[in-house]
């Protein structure tokens, strides 16, 4: 008997999701929080926290939780779908609506988890190509969005590795359009961008994904979704009961509690990244593209393989391997750092390029 018979076709020529774990160095690879949680909010948290609370399951419905995400943002509770990261609920989305013989469009390049879940559940994931500034085409968006075959198309607004956003008319354009679902994923939402939360009154094929991990709870992994109510009871259906754990619903409901604390680092971490993008811009041959996340994505005139080995060597560590196609070969990602990480790190990248 060989175990590798026995996987499914599809799973047998994936490639596990591994990354190398680098110790001590400033990690600026992932697009977290660079700012420390704070201390009393961890205090808040845990305060609130019993024996009990460990020895019983979570509260399978997150109902407080998902009391405070509706205050948040003006949607039902019953409009809302709690995940273990938001990574979860794409693959949610694409176990209950996906499978085989269905597919799914995404616009590349983006986010690559959209396309490793499209394999992992079967489904066939279509690649739309950007145009030259990784805006949509449209007209070639909608023709794939209305294939008969397509159940779901994922955008990120603003884009993973790019940086920049989808204006809401494009999506309202899309959404309007086919009788598919559209996911629109604002995991970087709160660093620019419009939301497109209203259009959810009109469009039963919307659905909103929404993360934790960007502003500072990566390490708990929670995630949402906002939906018509249809939308969520079907996914309901196939969602693990106890997917959110206690500790992390509440401290998700501490991050809202909070959030003028977190609006504060948001906003430091906004203006980093314009120091950022002005220190790469005056870098000789490095060319930046425009962000509104808390990520920027540049090229450089040297192998970036090369530039990202020796910056391990120097302490901080940034993102490769980001595609071939697109120009992004040459590109490297950089996530915004504490105000001394970014000043540490454009001095050791201008050292590589002079
Ligand atoms: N969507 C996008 C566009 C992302 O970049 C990421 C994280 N890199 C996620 C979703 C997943 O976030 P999480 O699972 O941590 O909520």
């Amino acid at each position: 008997m060989r175990i590798h018979d026995l996987v499914r076709d599809d799973i047998k020529n994936l490639v596990p999701y591994e990354p190398h774990l680098f110790k001590n160095v400033i990690r600026m690879d992932a697009n977290e929080n660079p700012h420390l949680f704070p201390q009393e909010v961890i205090n808040s948290i845990f305060a609130g926290i019993s024996g009990e609370d460990f020895i019983r399951y979570p509260d399978p419905l997150g109902m407080e939780l998902k009391a405070k995400i509706s205050a948040f943002t003006g949607q039902s509770p019953e409009n809302i779908v709690l995940g273990n990261g938001s990574d979860e609920l794409i693959q949610l989305i694409l176990q209950t609506f996906g499978g085989p013989g269905r597919r799914m469009v995404i616009p590349a390049p983006t986010f690559s988890m959209y396309r490793i879940h499209g394999e992992i559940t079967g489904t066939i994931p279509v690649e739309v190509p950007r145009d030259e500034k990784f805006g949509l085409v449209t007209d070639e968006m909608l023709a794939q969005m209305q294939h008969p075959d397509t159940r779901v198309t994922f955008i990120a607004t603003p884009n993973n590795p790019t940086g920049n956003c989808v204006p809401i008319h494009q999506i309202r354009k899309l959404v309007q359009e086919v009788k598919s679902l559209l996911v629109v994923d604002e995991a970087y939402i709160d660093f620019g961008g419009e939301t497109s939360l209203p259009l959810l009154r009109e469009y039963p094929n919307l659905i909103i994904l929404r993360t934790f991990s960007k502003i500072g709870l990566a390490g708990l992994r929670v995630g949402y979704l906002v939906a018509d109510r249809e939308v969520t009871s079907e996914l309901s259906k196939a969602r693990q009961p106890y997917n959110v754990n206690t500790v992390s619903q509440k401290a998700a409901c501490a991050v809202i509690d909070n959030w003028q604390i977190f609006r504060e680092q948001i906003a430091e971490i906004s203006a980093e990244r314009e120091r950022l993008v002005q220190g790469l811009q005056a870098m000789p041959g490095v060319k930046v593209y425009p962000s509104q996340a808390n990520f920027i994505l540049f090229s450089v005139p040297v192998s970036p393989d090369e530039v990202h080995r020796r910056l391990v060597e120097d302490g901080i560590l940034i993102r490769k391997g980001l595609g071939s196609t697109h120009g992004l070969a040459s590109c490297l990602r950089v996530s915004v750092g504490t105000k001394q990480e970014n000043d540490l790190f454009l001095a050791k990248l201008n050292e590589k390029l002079v």
